[in-house]
């Protein structure tokens, strides 16, 4: 900076393009001076001064002098002067920065009265009241803001005014009574400094511009910035304008309104106001304030023009207006103007609205809308105003992880059997656990949202209640259980079981008391379409859905899904009548697989034996053909896998059924055994149990057989255990058996006259020889199932990339498949060596609070170690194999940046649960339309 730059600007000079010097506030202001919309007279000190300020610690040479001379122009256009006794011109002293930073930095108002002043500014004003209250508070802003005086100290002894008079509220104080809290005021200051405040306005007045730059740093302003990512480095503007009164009487006023619903996007004026009051009176929420529509009866003349005024400035800056006003004696100014915060349905409602009102372009509307949000669009939620007024009244105890989104209040209820029991008699409850398990799920069916202490976003509870729609709540560690009292407590705060609760799954948040819950709107459902359909002329990336049910396939089809992504065949296994039989086959499993080895090895010794041995050989293996024929456990083997094949097919066939005309991609089962078993636990305290009563042999010998059966299943770490292919090369039969079921449903299917598109994917492989082994076996059941059924269908076989070796090696690998789909939240598990439930819950909050980590990698993609993977195993793939088909089918399918990521990579589609395919859909336009950028 040289001494000769600008670093004052009227604002007639100014514009609303100049926010980076400006501030926003300033430049909102210089804007409307500009288009002729009344504002009071002012200038602005740029952001560029301030930085100035921070190097020099004093204000650059020449600022003074300048500003200086524009309150000489001010008082010219005003016709009052600063500092005169008679006919004393009042400023605002207002922060601005270039980002918006709601009340993080400080302004100061009623700068230029002082003992002087004040009596010839009660002339002006006609009343000597308003004129001591302008002084009172001016000493209250400055000396907490200047001064670094507890505002306590100030607001007690107002307290005590009013009520050694009796009085309700500030403006009934008389101007003697005002006189004397001045008295105080006056007193407090200098006690905290040693002098009374300055009676020379010019001084104070820089000693006010000073405070405001430094304000920028005020720990308040800095942790704001730190959490919102903001630089620290742009500096703030400072606003310097006369003041307007809207504490003149009843045709005085002040207000805060939004051109239209910040809550619908409703085309209504929406707002409060006062009468009779200041600004800053408003915030502080002394009075209730009036909703803006009062104001149409009683100040029509007002009201038609704050319409006009707002409607101009909506109009002219394309978008729904925050604005700040103030009326003196009839007179409307504006203070401030801004894009209005919105909620997400209200956000699609307007920005489809603006485009049937010519304000702006559909291509304007697609990046009008913050794609991660458009799924709150789908869920319920709870009422906004009642859920402001409850955290407001201290409802908010805890806060989790948000599991699983949307809202739910109902009675706590800490157990599933329970919770079952009430919701039968129709009450509606909220599960409250630890955490949840397969025993749970009854209880999580009933329930209208569940809460767990513990756990990340891929415990059972947040992965079950995505499954099912219902809103969810994990890993709110601030929850204390007493399980005798059966309550749980947070911030001192105690709930016990059959007290409301309301839980918001898409924010994490747990409040006491029951917040009225109000479903998606229809239009708002119409209006998202609209706008996802001028989303899809933009887009190149195809959005699939992961969906497990033929429910959840007819949903993300109406959501606009292209293909299932990702279709789980685990969680067919959990339903209550089936887990018995995988139990089963787990249970004789070991037995069967050793009769069978057993042939297996003895013909492997006979094929190679010496002649004389190879009679006793034979004998040996017809021995051993009969176990195995007359084997109890083989035939209970093959019993179970029947059965089970029953199942998928009629799974396969729902889902496949819901989606023809596009592709299923199906993957073969990946859960470890071992959760389809009772929990270790409770095995043992049964068992014990059993044996002390001694009474039910029959009952204890089965149970301890269970237990057995678990202990030789468990895994010390399932996550890198026996699960997914492993699980495929090791009991073959399973694998064979699901895409038997795939055929069979897809047979009835093509007969039937629909066109399916099933494909298999193996989870979980790391050598293409895991692949080489067993592509040709399920090839064979393809080729026996066509020919039985004598049909002809076409599976495609690829793989899951979720290992890093597998992504590492996909030249190799994808000559074994016909596509690949990142299943990147394994990738990123295995990739950061984090297990993502104990990470989430342990430490990965505190990695990204302390910036450890720039974000949570399961929430956005890694773009740069798993994105790597990523990129390698496209590429080399892709070399490897032309036409090779490139998916993700991880979580971050639906996260708008990693969408972006995926866009850029070039893969064909992105698949995610089937509330964020229109998440993905609007996503993929605006990054097609270079709006969004991968992180
Ligand atoms: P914030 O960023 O905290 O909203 P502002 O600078 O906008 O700070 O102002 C604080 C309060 O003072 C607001 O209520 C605003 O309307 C009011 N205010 C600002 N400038 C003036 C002015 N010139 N005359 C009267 N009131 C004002
Ligand atoms: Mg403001
Ligand atoms: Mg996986």
């Amino acid at each position: 900076m040289t001494a000769t730059t600008k670093m004052v600007y009227r604002l007639a000079e100014g514009s609303a393009q100049m926010v980076d010097l400006l501030g926003g506030k300033g430049a909102g202001v210089s804007e409307m001076a500009r288009i002729g919309i009344p504002v009071p007279p002012g200038f602005v000190i740029t952001t560029e001064a301030s930085k100035g300020f921070f190097e020099l610690g004093r204000l650059p040479d020449g600022l003074w002098e300048s500003i200086v001379e524009n309150i000489q122009m001010v008082e010219e256009e005003s016709g009052k002067r600063f500092g005169d006794a008679r006919n004393p011109l009042v400023v605002a002293v207002r922060s601005g920065a270039p980002v918006s930073m709601p009340g993080m930095m400080d302004t100061i108002l009623n700068m230029g009265v002082v003992d002087e002043t004040v009596e010839g500014l009660g002339h002006l004003m006609g009343d000597q009241r308003p004129a001591f209250d302008a002084y009172r508070r001016f000493l209250q802003g400055f000396g907490n803001v200047v001064l670094g005086i507890d505002r306590k100290r100030f607001e007690l002894l107002l307290t005590e005014a009013k009520q050694r008079h009796g009085l309700q509220f500030d403006y009934q104080l008389q101007p003697d009574s005002l006189q004397t809290l001045i008295g105080d005021f006056k007193q407090v200051i200098k006690e905290a400094t040693g002098a009374g405040p300055s009676q020379d306005p010019w001084q104070l007045l820089r000693q006010a511009i000073e405070a405001v730059f430094s304000s920028w740093n005020n720990p308040r302003a800095q942790t704001y910035r730190d959490f919102h990512h903001i630089s620290h480095e742009m500096g703030t503007a400072c606003v310097i304008m006369s003041m307007v009164f809207g504490n003149l009487g009843q045709d005085s006023g002040t207000g805060v309104l939004f051109s239209r619903s910040p809550a619908t996007g409703e085309k209504v004026l929406y707002g409060e106001f006062l009468v009779n009051a200041q600004g800053e009176d408003v915030v502080a929420g002394v009075r209730t304030p009036q909703p803006i529509a009062n104001l149409a009866q009683e100040q029509p003349g007002t009201y038609q023009e704050i319409e006009a005024t707002a409607s101009l400035l909506e109009k002219h800056y394309g978008d729904v207006q925050d604005i700040e006003f103030t009326v003196e004696r009839g007179k409307l100014y504006i203070l401030q103007t801004r894009s209005a915060k919105r909620t997400a349905p209200a956000a699609v409602k307007i920005a489809v609205d603006f485009v049937a009102e010519g304000v702006i372009t559909r291509e304007e509307a697609i990046g009008r809308v913050v794609a991660g949000e458009v799924s709150q669009v789908l869920m319920p939620r709870f009422d906004l105003e009642a859920k402001q007024r409850a955290v407001g009244s201290g409802a908010l105890v805890a806060e989790g992880l948000a599991g699983s989104p949307g809202a739910a209040a109902g009675i706590a209820v800490l157990d599933p059997d329970r919770a079952v029991q009430l919701s039968d008699q129709g009450t509606k409850v909220v599960l409250v656990r630890m955490e949840t398990s397969p025993d749970d799920v009854h209880g999580i069916i009933k329930a209208e949202g569940v809460l767990t202490s513990r756990g990340g976003m891929t415990s059972h509870a947040a992965v079950v209640t995505r499954g099912l729609g219902k809103p969810c709540i994990v890993g709110c560690e601030e929850l204390q259980f007493n399980v005798e009292e059966r309550s749980f407590s947070a911030r001192g705060k105690t709930v016990y079981e059959g007290e409301l609760v309301s839980i918001d799954g898409s924010t994490g948040e747990v409040l006491v008391g029951e917040i009225p819950v109000v479903p998606p709107n229809p239009d708002d459902l119409a209006e998202l379409q609209t706008l996802l359909a001028w989303a899809d002329e933009h887009r190149r990336l195809q959005t699939w859905a992961n969906a497990d049910t033929p429910e959840d396939a007819r949903l993300a089809r109406q959501y606009g899904a292209e293909g299932i992504g990702l279709c789980r065949t685990e969680h067919m296994f959990f339903a209550e009548e089936r887990l018995p039989h995988i139990q089963k086959l787990l249970t004789v499993a070991p037995e069967a697989s050793r009769l069978a080895q057993d042939v297996d090895t003895l013909r492997a010794l006979a094929r190679n034996a010496p002649a004389v041995e190879r009679e006793t050989l034979a004998q040996r293996m017809d021995r051993a053909k009969l176990d195995l024929e007359g084997s109890v456990s083989v035939r209970e083997f093959h019993e179970s896998l029947a059965k089970l094949e029953e199942f998928q097919t009629t799974d396969f066939y729902g889902i496949l059924k819901a989606m023809q005309g596009l592709p299923v991609v199906i993957r073969l089962l990946d859960a470890p055994l071992h959760e389809f078993l009772p929990n270790h636990d409770e095995l043992v305290k049964e068992v014990a149990l059993f044996s002390v009563a001694g009474a039910d042999a029959d009952r204890l010998a089965a149970k301890k057989r269970d237990l057995r059966l678990v202990e030789s299943l468990h895994e010390s770490n399932p996550m890198l255990g026996h699960r997914g292919c492993r699980v495929g090369l090791t009991m073959p039969e399973v694998y064979e058996m699901q895409v038997r079921a795939i055929l069979t449903a897809a047979g009835r299917l093509t007969e039937e006259g629909a066109t399916v598109y099933p494909e298999v994917m193996i989870p979980m492989v790391s050598h293409v020889n895991e692949l080489q082994w067993l592509r040709p076996r399920l090839e064979a059941v393809v080729e026996e199932a066509c020919k039985t059924m004598g049909v002809e269908i076409i599976l495609k076989f690829g793989t899951m990339i979720e290992v890093p070796r597998a992504a590492l090696t996909a030249a190799e690998i994808a000559l074994e498949a016909d596509f690949f789909s990142f299943g990147s939240n394994d990738l990123t598990q295995m990739t950061f060596a984090f297990s993502r439930d104990d990470a989430e819950s342990k430490f990965l909050r505190h990695y990204v609070e302390s910036e450890v980590l720039p974000w949570n990698p399961f929430t956005s993609l890694d773009t740069i170690g798993v994105g790597r993977l990523m990129r390698l195993a496209s590429e080399e793939g892709r070399a490897a194999k032309k036409n090779l088909q490139l998916g993700i089918c991880g979580e971050h399918g639906g996260d708008p940046r990693s969408i972006a990521f995926c866009d850029a990579l070039g893969l064909d589609y992105v698949s995610a649960s089937p509330f964020r395919v229109p998440v993905a859909r609007l996503a993929a336009a605006q990054s097609a339309m270079g709006l969004l950028k991968p992180s």
